[in-house]
């Protein structure tokens, strides 16, 4: 049997029961943390009638009121601050996928828990000391590059810096150095895969065996892509910037689900519509308190993220509760002539057709109706200038897009490389119906 490897044995393996008595003790001074220190949030908790006193254990994190990014872009710099600027160390930022960026603050403490979350992630997809792990999210104010980095570090691994981008030189690297393990967005991945192919790199070539990619959705289909193409094992790994950075949670040996840190994120699940907690095995929308963070200690955050969380308990023998990839964020969703369409729908598709990942949904309006296109790149194998050939495969796949949606889009194949790759979160939908509004 392979000896089990975890960063934080104790911690990661804890009884169920014991995670709760400790997070229920983190909460009650969270919550006095926060208020005592967070007018902002002392005002919404106040407008709700509830006070750090009737907080007694995580049976009563349903009485706190909700917080959302519509906070924090209001709350913005300073607002959610819980600790004097001097004590701080870092600012951290999201990507701005949905709207104007927000921003995040750390004490050294919280860089060195985030540091800790990541190196749990790193070492369950079997990284030690003897690793080398390049780490190709983007460097700066995107916390996948400083969270891995750190995480790198924190295992021992020989850290690569690389950033994103350059991808040859990545390719380069990776072949010199003897990288074992590569972090980045999953279509960043993708994007190395299919340079080294068109350098004729085989993938038995590299000492690469596992791969942590994270920060955007991205399906099975595409992992299975990327397993192949780069000739190792890939793992999924969550976060967000408000609640730190990559790392909130992880895939394991099973690649069943992510393993929430449950010692610092309390998970809940709640219907989107009405705000309603949802028993275990819904799914919903994905809400976490943060037990430990010092500087911006958000309580139950609003991800927007919808997934499912289970404690089906897991063979790695880690007894933290897994959240399912998620699927998309609510607000990813496209509601289309009335149908809902998620763009991992989509890819899930163009993969099984036997299409590469590169594609982008166009939504458009005219004449109060919903247009609907989907731009899929023929790979160099696929190509071909015969019209009516082309005609017919556009239809192939959007009969299959049918069966899946539910709704008929226009697909339109065009050449290989004319979708413009990326080295970090892929921009998959144009709905240009918003600049109509
Ligand atoms: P932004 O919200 O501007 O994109 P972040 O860089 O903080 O800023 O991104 C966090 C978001 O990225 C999450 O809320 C989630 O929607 C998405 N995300 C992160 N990791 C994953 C993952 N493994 N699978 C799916 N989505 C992810
Ligand atoms: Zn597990």
């Amino acid at each position: 049997m392979v000896e089990k490897r975890y960063y934080q044995k104790e911690i990661e393996t804890m009884p169920v029961e014991d995670i709760k008595k400790l997070q229920s003790e983190k909460l009650v001074k969270q919550v006095k943390h926060v208020y005592e220190n967070v007018p902002y949030y002392r005002d919404l908790m106040d407008k709700k009638g509830v006070s750090p006193d009737d907080i007694k254990g995580i049976e009563d994190l349903h009485k706190l009121p909700f917080l959302t990014k519509a906070d924090l872009r209001e709350a913005y710099p300073y607002g959610l601050l819980a600790k004097p600027l001097e004590e701080c160390v870092r600012i951290q930022s999201t990507s701005g996928t949905t709207g104007k960026r927000v921003v995040a603050f750390y004490t050294q403490k919280d860089v060195d828990l985030w540091e800790d979350c990541c190196a749990r992630a790193i070492v369950a997809a079997g990284g030690t000391k003897e690793d080398v792990c390049q780490v190709a999210y983007g460097y700066g104010l995107f916390t996948g590059g400083s969270g891995l980095h750190g995480g790198s570090h924190k295992v021992g691994c020989l850290t690569l810096p690389m950033s994103s981008g350059f991808t040859e030189r990545q390719i380069q690297f990776m072949q010199d150095l003897g990288s074992t393990i590569l972090c980045c967005t999953p279509s960043y991945a993708a994007y190395i895969g299919e340079t080294l192919k068109e350098m004729g790199v085989s993938p038995d070539e590299l000492s690469l065996k596992a791969g942590i990619f994270g920060a955007e959705p991205w399906t099975e289909e595409m992992r299975r892509e990327i397993e192949k193409s780069l000739g190792i094992k890939a793992y999924d790994i969550y976060g967000l910037t408000e609640t730190s950075g990559p790392g909130v949670s992880f895939e394991c040996e099973e690649q069943s689900g992510m393993h929430i840190n449950e010692d610092h994120f309390l998970a809940e699940i709640i219907d989107p519509e009405t705000g309603e907690v949802l028993p275990e095995g819904s799914k919903g929308e994905l809400v976490f308190t943060a037990l430990d963070k010092e500087a911006f200690p958000l309580l139950r955050y609003r991800t927007r993220d919808i997934c499912v969380l289970s404690r089906k308990p897991c063979s790695c023998g880690r007894t933290h509760i897994k959240m399912s990839k998620p699927m998309g964020r609510s607000d990813d969703m496209l509601i289309i002539r009335g149908v809902n369409v998620f763009p991992s729908q989509i890819e899930s598709v163009l993969i099984s057709e036997g299409y590469q990942p590169n594609y982008q949904i166009v939504v458009d309006r005219a004449n109060n109706v919903d247009i609907f296109e989907v731009n899929v790149e023929m790979n160099a194998d696929q190509f071909t200038d015969i019209v009516s050939e082309i005609t017919s495969m556009e239809k192939t796949l959007a009969e299959a897009m049918k069966k899946v949606l539910g709704i008929n889009p226009k697909v339109n194949l065009v050449a290989p490389k004319s979708i413009v790759r990326s080295e970090g979160k892929a921009v998959r939908v144009i709905d240009k119906r918003k600049l109509h509004d």
